[in-house]
């Protein structure tokens, strides 16, 4: 029986104890393990918003910046109910991690509110967007903290929040990052998540000789990471033998045609009412017999339950968290080989940086450099962490960890308290 602990997971307490262990392993100064598992600033606001029917709900609003030694803040927003101030820490500080990781000028940051949008008209969310920034837009800004689209927003919310930025501060593009191509975005921002989580499990497949043409996956979450990581899977000649969307999951043994799954969820919104597969239960997905497991939807859902159910013998975390601390453990026993999600997912801020980079410059990239550019930046990631990994016989993410901890701690000793 999974427990109620594990069962309400704490993002923030996984991502700490993910810092504790690599501080452990690496022997961290005990300075640093204090100045870098706290959060530099965090901010609670209220969002009030008027519904289109005359009434009023009241949402919580935040944003957390966990550190910027190495740059401005850089960070998504999520719009979803679970929103707290663990969560947005929790993921502020992976986000840290994952920009020195990547080596990317950037501290970390998160945001997010407790909405719902299901609940919602798009009018409601775009006012709510606005009322949003305009009380966290103070601390924002290109040289600040850059937000880009997590969790149920997207190219729109990041085009009003640069509206309603540069509304006060003047035309600001390079104020917010994952905007559509028409107003300041990059060419392959969308793709690029998905994209760098298949640049980077190639890589590990071909350090470690493995074939991945004869490989098979089930992919959780059909949204904007797990849509494009399923294609570039397939493409690659995985079968992808199962997808899933908050309608449920949808396996076929002989491995689901990607392309349909997209044109359908483009013509009806989402996966319900695909008949590319059969209809499985999400907790079947997550334990079905295949090589590789990616949890590309919500935090938390590697649990005591679920890790003692998988039998996947490769977890790809495309999602943030999606390990909770027993169950990473109950992996540990497994054997269960984890390719982290600060270096799995790490695409879609390398290209949030390139985005910012030609805001700054005002010179726009063609689609093909930017994924060159990515698959050098995830590549040379991936060879760090894995070098690291094998040299000392440790897990792949405290390797990542590590990496990313001594950047961090050497630019705040070189900038000083
Ligand atoms: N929300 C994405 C992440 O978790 C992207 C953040 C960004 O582009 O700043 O990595």
């Amino acid at each position: 029986m999974p427990d109620k602990a594990d069962e309400r997971v704490s993002i923030g307490q996984t991502a700490l104890s993910q810092f504790n262990h690599a501080a452990e392993v690496m022997k961290l100064d005990e300075e640093f393990r204090v100045l870098l598992s706290i959060p530099f600033r965090e901010v609670r606001v209220e969002v009030p918003l008027r519904k289109d029917d005359g009434s009023l709900v009241v949402y919580q609003g935040y944003r957390v910046q966990f550190n910027g030694a190495r740059g401005p803040f850089k960070g998504g927003i999520r719009y979803h109910p679970h929103v707290d101030m663990d969560e947005v820490t929790g993921l502020a500080a992976l986000m840290a991690w994952k920009t020195a990781l990547i080596d990317i000028p950037f501290g970390g940051g998160k945001g997010g509110v407790n909405v719902d949008p299901r609940d919602h008209t798009i009018y409601e969310i775009e006012r709510l967007t606005r009322k949003f920034i305009s009380r966290i837009g103070r601390v924002l800004g290109p040289y600040r903290d850059i937000p880009a689209p997590d969790m149920n927003t997207n190219a729109q919310v990041m085009a009003w929040i640069m509206d309603e930025y540069s509304s006060r501060q003047g035309f600001s593009l390079a104020a917010v990052t994952g905007k559509p191509l028409a107003l300041g975005g990059s060419a392959g921002r969308e793709a690029a998540t998905g994209r760098g989580v298949v640049f980077c499990f190639a890589e590990v497949a071909r350090l470690e000789g493995w074939d991945v043409a004869g490989m098979s996956a089930a992919i959780q979450g059909f949204g904007n990471v797990g849509s494009y990581a399923a294609l570039f899977l397939s493409e690659l000649g995985v079968r992808v033998a199962a997808i899933s969307d908050v309608s449920g999951a949808y396996y076929s043994k002989k491995g689901v045609d990607i392309q349909k799954a997209l044109d359908h969820v483009a013509a009806s919104g989402g996966l319900e009412g695909f008949t590319g597969a059969d209809k499985i239960t999400n907790e079947e997905l997550l334990a079905l017999d295949v090589d590789v497991l990616v949890p590309a939807a919500l935090g938390g859902v590697i649990n005591r339950k679920t890790a003692h159910d998988m039998k996947a013998r490769i977890l790809l975390e495309a999602a943030n968290a999606p390990v909770t601390s027993i169950g990473e453990k109950i992996l540990d026993e497994k054997d269960v080989y984890v390719i982290p999600d600060v270096l799995a997912n790490a695409g879609g801020v390398t290209v949030s940086y390139f985005e910012w980079v030609q805001n700054i410059q005002q010179f726009d990239w063609e689609e093909k450099r930017v994924n060159d550019e990515l698959k050098k930046i995830m590549t040379r990631a991936t060879q760090e962490v894995h070098t690291l990994a094998k040299d000392k016989k440790i897990a792949m993410r405290t390797a990542a960890f590590i990496i990313a901890i001594e950047r961090v701690a050497m630019a705040e000793k070189l900038r000083g308290i």
